[in-house]
């Protein structure tokens, strides 16, 4: 397998995500040009010798320092701050730009990578649910997700975009699937960060168990395929096999399955439009997949996919923004055992509901409502 069509950034490379992409690149001898990270110096460091990248970026001055000296026998340029990022998205010679960062602050290395030309791999959910205006309207190339369910979507839909009655989101569930709310009252964070199907990150496996995921990734698929939300349906398949679904006016359905493994939908962006190699067993039907279940996702006590579908009513409003912003800070509480589980959708109704939206927001107004909720929300609970 060769080493792809062109040279990537990536940018998230110590996160989930970033180290499975680098996994996907190991495998392939792909060398990505520049890497970029927060504050886990260790790991990039590590990452920086074995790929011998010509950039390396992190968070700010105190990391860049301690970067700097560990990789002081190497040719790696280190460079530090949010202006980094952008460097690093827009860096000389990468044709191709994977943003992993986690939050807001991929909005705008999405934005400098698409105005720079750049094909853009993008797992930074962010940049869509709350910018996703603004960079649907500069992406030239069509954006590769790096979302399993909008992967699957993507691959779904190679054949033509004609025709498509709906999009079908599967959704895993999450850990508190089958639960009353009686239930939930006392679930402890550790209890939510046990996700039954995929390992990811923290933030989004409790996003998982809140179905907020499902809520976010309705308003990436909006975006990413250009459907309105009515043409975008969510439903719970427990084993995660099913990554979506396209139907189709004729009632044809086309689905991707797969094992629950975010190095497939990676490997197929890094790859596209060819498919690469791995050399893992394939789905086994009669174990992994023997009993394939669909759920309609409990609405009642999982309130947070309504509210998601609630802030995408009016078009192009600042609602999204603070869902997202609302939900981060409230689910670092939750982890923090500062709140209770069920707090965080109780939190994020009344907050919504007290919003005055904004229309048509550029990156500055959305960076200032979000800071604004954040705050308000600190100031109650800090
Ligand atoms: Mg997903």
């Amino acid at each position: 397998m060769g080493a792809g069509p062109m040279k990537l950034s990536l940018l998230g490379s110590t996160g989930s995500i970033g180290t499975q992409t680098l996994d996907v690149m190991r495998f392939h001898g792909m060398r990505p040009a520049a890497l970029a990270a927060g504050r886990n110096i260790r790991l990039l460091e590590e990452q920086a010798r074995e790929f011998s990248p010509s950039l390396c970026c992190v968070a700010d001055e105190k990391a860049g320092r301690l970067l700097k000296t560990a990789l002081g026998d190497t040719a790696v340029t280190v460079r530090y701050g949010g202006e980094s990022l952008l460097e690093a998205a827009r860096f000389e010679g990468c044709g191709r730009v994977l943003n992993a960062l986690p939050g807001l602050p991929g909005l705008r290395p999405t934005l400098a990578a698409l105005d720079a030309g750049r094909e853009l791999l993008l797992a930074n959910k962010e940049s869509l649910t709350c910018g996703g205006a603004l960079v649907t309207k500069r992406a030239q190339t069509p954006i590769l997700p790096v979302d399993s369910e909008h992967s699957a979507i993507f691959q779904c839909l190679q054949g033509g975009r004609q025709g498509i009655r709906r999009l079908i989101l599967t959704a895993s569930g999450g850990a508190f699937r089958g639960r009353t709310r009686e239930m939930l009252r006392d679930v402890t964070p550790q209890m939510a960060l046990c996700h039954p199907n995929w390992d990811m990150g923290a933030k989004v496996t409790v996003d998982s168990a809140t179905l907020l995921n499902k809520g976010l990734e309705l308003l990436e698929a909006m975006h990413l395929f250009g459907l309105p939300p009515e043409k975008i349906s969510v439903v719970v398949h427990p084993q995660s096999i099913v990554h979506s679904l396209v139907e189709y006016t004729d009632g044809a359905m086309l689905a991707q399955l797969g094992r629950p493994d975010m190095r497939i939908p990676i490997s197929y962006a890094l790859g596209y439009p060819e498919r690469m190699e791995n050399n893992d067993e394939s789905l086994d039907f009669f174990s992994q997949a023997k009993d394939l279940t669909f759920e309609k996702p409990d609405a009642d006590t999982f309130i947070c996919l309504r509210l998601a579908r609630d802030a995408i009513k009016d078009e192009d409003s600042s609602y999204p923004i603070v869902l997202n912003a609302a939900n981060e800070v409230l689910v670092k509480l939750f982890l923090d055992k500062k709140i209770e589980f069920l707090d965080i959708q109780h939190n994020i109704e009344r907050i919504l509901a007290k919003h005055n939206p904004e229309y048509g927001l550029g990156v500055e107004g959305i960076l200032e409502i979000d800071k604004g909720v954040r705050r308000e929300i600190e100031n109650d609970y800090c």
